[in-house]
Order: structure tokens, then C-alpha cells, then sequence
């Protein structure tokens, strides 16, 4: 059957727009459906080097880079005043050496833009409320701004769709997270005292007395994004209204405190209640799931952007291959090998969590080989079988943590 479109894209954000660039480039007709007027504020504003591959791949990162994104060398995890630095400069995977902390307002508006300038239709302010698949097509109903709507059929949907989790909800995709619910309080500030130089766009992930853990990621435009992850139970533990929660933990954390001694808030805070979420299946007749409308799981390790990318990659390439004629295995191809990548960043979530990374990143013992390892996990490098902490991490962080543990004391400075 003629259809209007090859591929509906529902949602502009990074998924959305890899996917739409990678199809565009091999000829297929792609329309992208936005319900959001860009440019929007998101969350989500730490990069992985990993991303890079992927923009690069797709054709967006000299959009990217035309921004002036602050570059981020890496990561720096903080406890009790103890400090792991981790260099993207020294990991164990080829790869990049480097990234950008994004205000994703400019980001994904640069990508969307770029996508737009390549050809692809991206209609904005429009909604995908409904779905039908048939087997010669899908159809998906389209809301306007007006309060009309109009069906589009397309041979394949990529549900690129982000919290907005369109697909989970119409097909009774959605299964719940193993991670309990968390809550995240953030606001951009000023009155930070960055660190200098190669540290100045390194994020900062401090573990607070109470639980609770904070970001810090600096941009280019003289703000930093603050916020504060926790259980319901901690932050109860705080009293007053959201900028007071906010103030009292940042400003009682050992090393929050001092650097945003001065912060001054550029917004009310935002909260986000209940963010993991995760989905029976991530592929269908006619349709995949990309992004984060497949499974969501923690911001500790900044990974949900890389992983929105390299799933809107693969599902582009798994999709081409279907629509020249192949016959594709979605599972193996697309979902198993997505979920390869979701599980390795779970295994990390959970040793965050648990205690075993803490104890393995603020102990002297740790081992400057091993720690080349975690750091390309921590780059977003999650599909390098030849890394054994990618591999096996269920096994050899716990191992090593109680390896590191007979060994030496608690570590007061940085490496
Ligand atoms: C507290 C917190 C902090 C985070 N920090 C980081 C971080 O530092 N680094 C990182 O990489 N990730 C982080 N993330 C995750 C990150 O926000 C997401 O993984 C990322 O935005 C996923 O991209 P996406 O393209 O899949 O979806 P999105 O960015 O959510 O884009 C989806 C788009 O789909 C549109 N849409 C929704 N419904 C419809 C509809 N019905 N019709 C049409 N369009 C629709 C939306 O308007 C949106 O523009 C964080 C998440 C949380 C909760």
C-alpha cells in the first residue's frame, strides 16, 4: 500500500532526530511529529563522549559544535571531602576523549534545526494521540494546535517520545522499574566558583551525608545546573518549600557547599517524582520503541542521552534493512542488543546505590588499570566486550570492591 510517509518519528528530542537523519540519509521519507514548541526546556543536560560517535554518525555534530557547549573531561565523584576524578583522557576503549554539558533548550532545537536543513518535515506543536497497525501499515492520528487532528499512515512508527512515553501508554507497554522511586530537585543557578581549566566542565556528582546525591554541570553561559536525587524519605528530612530542600542540602554538603557558597537561583526549582520506568517489550509489528520511551533508569551516571542516541542508531539501521526488503530479527538485531547496553548502566545504577561503587571510588586501593575500565563505562562505551566492567559488572564490582576494601583506607584527595 502507498502510505503517506515511510517512517512517523513521534518526537524531536536527540532520539528523534538521529533516527530521522540516519533514515533521511538512506532515502526514506521521514516526517517527525513534535508536541512542543521548541525551543523547550528538558533535563537531561550531561553528555557521554559515546554521544559523539553517534552525532558524528548522523551527520549533527558540526551543529552541535557551533553552540560553544562547554567542554566536559569528565567526571568527579565526591564523599565526606574524599574525591574520585575520573579523565575521559585516560580510558581503557578507543574512543572519544571528551564531550559537552548542553542546556537541551539550545541542544535539541541545534538538532531539530540540522534535521530540518537536511529536508526532513518536523512539525512542531503537534500530538500523536492515537495508533493503529494493520499489516500492510500503521496509522497514527495527529492533534493540531487548533484542536483538529489527521491521520497519517507510515510503513514503520518510531515511538522517539521521551517521558511523553506514547507507545508504552496506547499499547499497555509499560512495566514498572526494579529501582525504588526517587525524586529529583534541580534549578539552574549562578554564583558557582568553578574549578579551573581542564576541571571547569567536569561534572560533579557529590554523595550528601543523608543518601542523597547532587549534580553540578556547568555551562557555557555562566549558569550551572544544580540538583538533588533522593528517596521521598530523605528529602522529608528537609523541611520548607522547594528552594529551601534545595538550599539546605546543597549548602550542608561537604563539597557542594563551599563551591555554591553564593548560588542565586535562575528558576523556582523543578521536581521530577517516580523517573524509572521500564517497558515489557521495545519492538513490534510496525513499530520500535527509542530513547527513553523504551526503559529510563537513574541520572546518577548521565547516561540517558547516549543512550537515546545509540538506540535511535541502531533502530534506524535495523529499520533500513527492513524497508529494502531484508528480513530483520528485531529481537536479536535491535532489542537484545539495546538491552545489552541498558543492562551494563543498570549494574552500575545498582552498585551506586548499594554502596559498592562509593566504596570502590573513595578507597586508596583502587587500581589505576581497573579504574581505566569503569571510566570508559562512565564515557557511555557500554558495547565494548573486550572491557570486562562492561561485561560482567554484576560479578567484578563486588569482587573488586571487596578486593580494594582488604587492602587500604579511605582516600582524602583526588587522582
Ligand atoms: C532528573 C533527571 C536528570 C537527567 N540527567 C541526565 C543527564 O545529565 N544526562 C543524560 O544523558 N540524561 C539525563 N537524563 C535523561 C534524559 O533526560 C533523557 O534520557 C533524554 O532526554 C532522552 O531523550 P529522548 O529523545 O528519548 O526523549 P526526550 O528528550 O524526552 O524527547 C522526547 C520528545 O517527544 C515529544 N513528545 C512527547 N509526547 C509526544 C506526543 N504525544 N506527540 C509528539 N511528540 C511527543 C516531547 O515533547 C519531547 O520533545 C536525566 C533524566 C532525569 C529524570
Amino acid at each position: 500500500m502507498n502510505t503517506d510517509v515511510d517512517v512517523l518519528i513521534i518526537g524531536a528530542g536527540p532520539a528523534g532526530c538521529v533516527a530521522a537523519s540516519l533514515l533521511h540519509r538512506e532515502g526514506f521519507k521521514v516526517r517527525v511529529i513534535e508536541k512542543q514548541r521548541f525551543p523547550r526546556f528538558v533535563i537531561g543536560e550531561s553528555l557521554l563522549p559515546h554521544c559523539m560517535d553517534y552525532l558524528q554518525e548522523a551527520g549533527l555534530l558540526e551543529a552541535v559544535a557551533k553552540e560553544n557547549f562547554i567542554q566536559k573531561n569528565g567526571a568527579v565523584f565526591h564523599r565526606d571531602g574524599g574525591t574520585c576524578n575520573f579523565d575521559f583522557s585516560a580510558q581503557f576503549t578507543e574512543g572519544w576523549k571528551y564531550t559537552w554539558q548542553v542546556t537541551r533548550a539550545e541542544f535539541d532545537l541545534a538538532l531539530a534545526n540540522a534535521v530540518k536543513d537536511m529536508g526532513v518535515e518536523v512539525l512542531f506543536e503537534r500530538s500523536v494521540t492515537s495508533v493503529e497497525f494493520l499489516d500492510s501499515h500503521a496509522t497514527a492520528t495527529v492533534s493540531h494546535p487548533d484542536g483538529s487532528s489527521q491521520n497519517v499512515t507510515a510503513k514503520f512508527i518510531l515511538d522517539c517520545s521521551g517521558y511523553g512515553r506514547v507507545l508504552p501508554r496506547l499499547l499497555d507497554l509499560e512495566r514498572p522499574s526494579n529501582f525504588p522511586v526517587r525524586e529529583a530537585l534541580f534549578a539552574h543557578v549562578t554564583g558557582d566558583h568553578r574549578p579551573e581549566g581542564r576541571e571547569e566542565g567536569k561534572i560533579w556528582a557529590c554523595l550528601h551525608p543523608s543518601g542523597a546525591w547532587l549534580w553540578i554541570i556547568p555551562f557555557s553561559n555562566g549558569r550551572t545546573s544544580v540538583g538533588v536525587v533522593a528517596t521521598p524519605e530523605i528529602f522529608a528530612q528537609f523541611l520548607g518549600n522547594p528552594e529551601e530542600q534545595l538550599r539546605a542540602i546543597v549548602s550542608t554538603d561537604p563539597s557542594a557547599g563551599p563551591r555554591l557558597r553564593d548560588m542565586q537561583l535562575a528558576f523556582a526549582p523543578q521536581r521530577i517524582v517516580g523517573f524509572s520506568c521500564g517497558v515489557k517489550q521495545i519492538h513490534g509489528p510496525r513499530y520500535a520503541l527509542v530513547g527513553n520511551a523504551t526503559e529510563f533508569l537513574d541520572p546518577i551516571f548521565s547516561s540517558g542521552v547516549t543512550l537515546a542516541l545509540a538506540s535511535a542508531s541502531r533502530a534506524a539501521k535495523t529499520l533500513t534493512r527492513e524497508l529494502r526488503g531484508e528480513t530483520v530479527n528485531w529481537q536479536a538485531d535491535y532489542a537484545d542488543w539495546v538491552m545489552g547496553g541498558i543492562n551494563a548502566f543498570r549494574a552500575y545504577v545498582a552498585a551506586w546505590y548499594d554502596g559498592t561503587l562509593p566504596d570502590i571510588f573513595f578507597n586508596a586501593g583502587r587500581n589505576r588499570d581497573i579504574m581505566r575500565q569503569v571510566c570508559s563505562v562512565l564515557a557511555g562505551y557500554v558495547w565494548d566486550k573486550s572491557n570486562p566492567y562492561v561485561t560482567q559488572p554484576e560479578r567484578a564490582l563486588p569482587l573488586l570492591s571487596r578486593i580494594i576494601k582488604s587492602q587500604a583506607g579511605l582516600v582524602t584527595t583526588g587522582t
